[in-house]
């Protein structure tokens, strides 16, 4: 029989980090700042209490190691971030760290050895809603962030940089700049992680998890343009008119409608324009419109699917110009690369979950997390989701500890097999 994790220890975790960063409504863990320190130090300390090696990087990033049998051998990290969004839920990043923490703890009541060390890893700064930029702390970790950054970005509620908040806390911009990488490929074989799902889908196909096959990669215009030509709207006639604003709404539908077809061709993707407007200072209600802003984001985890939809967006936005008259800018894509799982870890934790008997479905991440920064490194990685009601980046997330506890026992019994 496998070993069985330490649910209570989460439990009680969970609860702790909940009564500490109250913000009704919901919580609060900001970004290297006082929330998200006092949820390291609550992880630190309990780990610390059941016998795991406690020690933090350059970035403050936290690792909680039990010792394998060869501790030379490339060792096992399961980890996720602590930090939540502003008035957030409490299990958005801090169930993927209790998770390696519950597996580790289980393992080491039960007295077993692991064949290679299981580093229980808390990152730092996972929402950009704080920095804006990814994964800034596993990133750091994996020395994979540019020199500059800790000096080019700045809170958004404090305006101060990172460097002035990492050493408010006593950790070490310098070595940012200097690239220190604390993990490596050489170092970490595998990485897992597991975060509540932020979608319904595991709700409504009743299933209490989901092996990740990947990270999702974007095309992600935050610039589009749409140019045409300001009109009296008494006096010009529907033929004589440039509306950016009709121009506009055709281009959303027909994206629409091509979303569908490739929906129906068996691809996956999500078509999303977030911001639509016209100039307040240029537009009034009795003007035609000259000019539309948008935004568009458009999701996949194939390369080939997100090029042929860049594609077809093209040759609409052509047929528009060529009917109405008015000029498509979509300004530069800023869009993040895919992070495909690896195969052999997904089919892995997909043998463990039938092996336990939990049922288990597979699907995409249509959202960004930490193993993509370990992914981009080059290191083998696996996710899993938790079955969650309403969604996340709010109050109202609803985790159920038993599906938590379903996954905790897939990544125990990968973690005491040492991963293969
Ligand atoms: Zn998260």
């Amino acid at each position: 029989m496998p070993a069985e994790p330490d649910i209570a220890l989460a439990e009680g975790l969970f609860a702790s980090l909940s009564r500490h960063s109250v913000d009704e409504p919901g919580h609060t863990r900001d970004a290297w700042g006082a929330g998200e320190e006092k949820a390291h130090e609550q992880v630190r300390e309990a780990a610390r209490d059941v016998g795991l090696e406690v020690t933090h990087d350059h970035a403050g990033n936290s690792y909680m190691t039990l010792a394998g049998a060869d501790r030379e051998a490339k060792a096992i990290v399961i980890g996720s971030h602590l930090d939540t969004v502003p008035h957030g839920g409490n299990f958005d990043g801090a169930a993927g760290v209790l998770a390696g923490l519950a597996a580790a703890a289980g393992l080491r009541k039960a007295g077993v050895e692991p064949p290679r060390d299981v580093i229980v890893m808390a990152t730092r700064a996972e929402e950009s809603v704080w920095f804006p930029n990814s994964y800034v702390g596993a990133r750091m970790a994996l020395g994979t962030c540019p020199p500059d950054l800790v000096d080019t970005i700045r809170r958004s509620d404090t305006g101060r940089t990172l460097a002035e908040h990492m050493e408010d806390l006593g950790y070490d911009p310098q070595a940012v700049r200097e690239g220190v990488r604390h993990l490596t490929p050489e170092r970490v074989g595998t990485y897992l992680e597991t975060h509540i799902e932020q979608g319904p889908v595991l709700v409504e196909r009743d299933l209490p998890m989901a092996v990740v096959t990947g990270i999702t990669g974007a095309l992600r215009f935050r610039e589009g343009r749409v140019f045409g030509e300001y009109a009296h709207v008494g006096a010009a006639p529907r033929t004589h008119r440039r509306d950016a604003m009709v121009a506009m709404a055709e281009f959303i539908a027909q994206a629409g409608q091509a979303w569908e077809e490739m929906e129906e061709a068996g691809h996956y993707l999500l078509v999303t324009f977030g911001k639509v407007s016209t100039d307040p200072e240029m537009n009034a209600w009795s003007k035609v419109s000259g000019e539309v802003h948008w935004t568009l984001d458009v999701r996949s985890v194939a390369d080939e699917i997100l090029a042929e939809m860049g594609d077809r967006l093209a040759r609409i936005v052509a047929g528009i110009e060529q009917r109405h008259g008015v000029a498509f800018e979509f300004g530069p894509d800023t869009g993040p690369r895919r992070a495909p799982m690896d195969e052999a870890v997904c089919a892995r934790l997909k043998g463990i979950a039938d092996a336990l008997s939990i049922p288990c479905h597979e699907m995409p991440s249509g959202a960004g997390h930490d193993a993509a920064a370990f992914v981009h490194a080059g290191i083998a990685s696996g996710m899993m989701f938790i079955r969650n009601q309403f969604g996340s980046h709010n109050p109202n997330e609803a985790m159920e500890i038993d599906d938590f506890a379903q996954v905790v026992r897939v990544f125990t019994a990968f973690a005491e097999s040492g991963g293969f």
